[in-house]
């Protein structure tokens, strides 16, 4: 079965287009009671974005904090304080930030017209009524969580996205000037999330034209974005971002993302950074790919951390191993139908014990 697979319908770039969010969320102001909330990164918190918000006097403004990765339960409270907020349901939820940003907005549109916990949702297809019209600004690129049909969660029980058509957002807007004030160091582990989509896509053994073709342009857009430091560098991550996602969305991700949600499971490493750590530890997997991942580590002068599970009891070091030996798809496409006899328990773990 091939799948049939939902795209972002509305996207607006170029810099300087977050000037027109408010004409664009005006559509969907249809009454003199409508109102919108505005789920924004609480790092600009004081800075220039905040007065640029188009907030009119019912809206909400949520801000929210993302040095933890997206949980369930900070959705549920964040689904409650909307709901609170008016009787009627928001028009729109716009998210504006990184992945955890864009991720908690799409789940909480989510779960406004979807019944109880989040949690109830974390796997495929779960989620049964459209959501909130939502809008996404990136901040930060790299994730491709602006064109993914997931919003990523750790829960009580499992890290799981909800997966689905309805999560799609339904517009984005692509301003690459709002990446600007991102720190070196993240700018360098979001992109290379990004790098590392292609990567695994474009070796995996589930390519297909469809994401060879988004996969190769957005792996020449991340060289002149992190080998050539290229003036226009902020627009091409940009674009690398969503083109990477696009890569993904009809293949999958490999080797990398699946052990690092391990490290992220027990460590709470975050997705960037941790598939940075990972990676480096893959040549036997990724060859080229690490070796021109240490090339743009050196050029951007970025030092990794070290022997992070190095101390680790052996329990932590079997969950690790679990988390990351669950994501077949990972495997499969990364290695082929026969990865159990590859990635063996034993293999993960040594691997693992480097980092
Ligand atoms: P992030 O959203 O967690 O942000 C990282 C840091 O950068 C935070 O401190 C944030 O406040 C800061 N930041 C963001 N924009 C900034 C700006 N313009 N200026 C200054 N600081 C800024 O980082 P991320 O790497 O974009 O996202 C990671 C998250 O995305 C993880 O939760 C991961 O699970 C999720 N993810 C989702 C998908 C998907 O398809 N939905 C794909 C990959 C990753
Ligand atoms: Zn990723």
């Amino acid at each position: 079965m091939f799948r049939n697979f939902k795209l972002v319908p509305k996207i607006i770039f170029g810099r300087g287009c977050f000037s027109q969010l408010d004409d664009i969320i005006e559509e969907k102001r249809e009454n003199s009671k409508s109102w919108v909330v505005f789920v924004i990164d609480d790092v600009f918190k004081g800075k220039s974005l905040e007065k640029r918000i188009p907030l009119h006097d019912r809206d909400m403004l949520l801000w929210v904090n993302v040095d933890d990765e997206p949980k369930t339960k900070y959705v549920d409270q964040l689904t409650c304080d909307v709901k609170a907020y008016h009787s009627t349901l928001p028009s729109a939820i716009i998210g504006i930030g990184g992945g955890s940003s864009m991720d908690l907005a799409k789940a909480v549109s989510l779960m406004l017209t979807n019944e109880g916990s989040s949690t109830l949702y974390q796997g495929w297809d779960l989620i049964k009524t459209p959501a909130i019209y939502h809008i996404a600004v990136p901040t930060l690129s790299g994730t491709g969580a602006e064109v993914s049909r997931t919003a990523v969660l750790t829960g009580p029980e499992k890290k799981l996205g909800l997966n689905s058509d309805y999560t799609v957002y339904d517009q984005i807007i692509l301003d690459p000037e709002l990446t600007k004030s991102v720190p070196k160091d993240q700018h360098f582990y979001t992109g290379m999330d990004c790098y590392i989509h292609c990567i695994e896509s474009l070796q995996g053994t589930f390519l297909n034209e469809f994401s060879k073709s988004y996969g190769e342009k957005s792996l020449d857009l991340c060289r002149e974005v992190f080998i050539d430091d290229h003036p226009d560098k902020a627009d091409k991550l940009m674009m690398a971002s969503f083109f990477g996602g696009m890569s993904i969305a009809y293949s999958q991700v490999g080797a990398c993302h699946a052990l690092s949600y391990g490290l992220s499971y027990v460590l709470g490493t975050h997705h960037g950074i941790g598939c940075c750590i990972v990676f480096d530890y893959l040549s036997e997997f990724y060859l080229n790919g690490v070796k021109e991942f240490r090339e743009m580590m050196e050029k951007c002068q970025i030092e990794l951390p070290r022997g992070l599970c190095k101390n680790l009891a052996d329990d932590q070091i079997e969950k690790m191993v679990t988390v990351a030996l669950g994501l077949d798809p990972l495997w499969e496409n990364c290695l082929g139908k026969d990865w159990k006899n590859i990635m063996t328990p034993d293999k993960a773990k040594s691997l693992f014990l480097k980092m």
